[in-house]
């Protein structure tokens, strides 16, 4: 399963959400294989054209690509996060379907939707879930452009978050597409936002409707899975009907989480 091999040299205790001075250190030397974790790759070269403006498709993203990031909670707790968002059309629904379960949830939040509909963040946010950094406009090739042209980007994302909540915690950073490089990872992590990835896709943004979605969830869910799906970008009405499906099961099995924002 993609990002399992980075567990075993992960701390024992639940990770700190706030770093901000590992640019530097080896935290990145978790990779698997022995790669190099100095040569980022260009981001077109590890994204395919059928998951551009999308994330998930792990097969592209997976292994020795993730330069660290985190794939799972590193408890035995299961996230769920929903990328893209926020949109006036479905956001709202996940909403209710979260408060419905009483489970708290992140959602990746993409930095002009977030100026588009500060009232979402603001909804989101009072319903104690958390938010992450998920770029300005969803550039999957992000990770190929400069470091000061990343962290403009991270920057301006967390601006357009904080205008609708001032005070908003960010100490997570998604990159679109899961393109993961180096100084994506590096910068991201300089603002003080750690790189999270997931650990189970049921690729719900191509499309594969409500049932195929709720099957994948609940047979890959694992303790620790950082689940990824998507509340903007397309129709997601198929992502909310499974969602109806999904928390029955997931909160009889699992303590569900929204991943912190304080350093512990
Ligand atoms: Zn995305």
């Amino acid at each position: 399963m993609l990002g399992r091999s980075l567990v075993p040299d992960q701390q024992p205790q639940r990770h700190s959400t706030g770093i901000t001075s590992n640019a530097d250190a080896p935290d990145y030397a978790d990779q698997p294989n022995g790669g190099e974790p100095t040569a980022a790759p260009s981001a077109s070269g590890s994204t395919g054209p059928t998951e551009a403006g999308q994330d998930g498709s792990g097969r592209d993203a997976g292994g020795d690509k993730l330069f660290g990031a985190h794939a799972t909670t590193g408890s035995s707790r299961l996230a769920l996060t929903f990328d893209d968002g926020p949109d006036p059309q479905y956001t709202p629904q996940v909403l209710a379907l979260l408060r419905e379960f009483d489970v708290r949830a992140t959602f990746c939040v993409v930095g002009e939707n977030a100026q588009n509909h500060p009232d979402l963040i603001q909804a989101i946010v009072n319903d104690g879930h958390t938010l992450c950094n998920h770029s300005w406009q969803h550039d999957v090739g992000l990770g190929a452009r400069s470091a000061d042209a990343i962290r403009s980007d991270l920057l301006r994302t967390n601006e357009a978050i904080r205008a609708a909540v001032p005070d908003a915690p960010i100490v997570w950073y998604r990159q679109p597409g899961g393109a993961w490089t180096y100084p994506v990872v590096s910068v991201a992590s300089q603002l003080g936002m750690t790189p999270l990835h997931w650990s189970v896709d049921p690729s719900d943004w191509d499309l594969p409707g409500a049932g195929k979605i709720t099957a994948t969830v609940v047979t890959q869910a694992e303790p620790g899975s950082v689940v990824l799906l998507h509340d903007a970008g397309g129709n997601r009405q198929g992502t909310v009907d499974a969602l109806r499906r999904i928390l029955p099961d997931l909160t009889a099995r699992f303590e569900l989480e929204a991943l912190p924002t304080d350093p512990t």
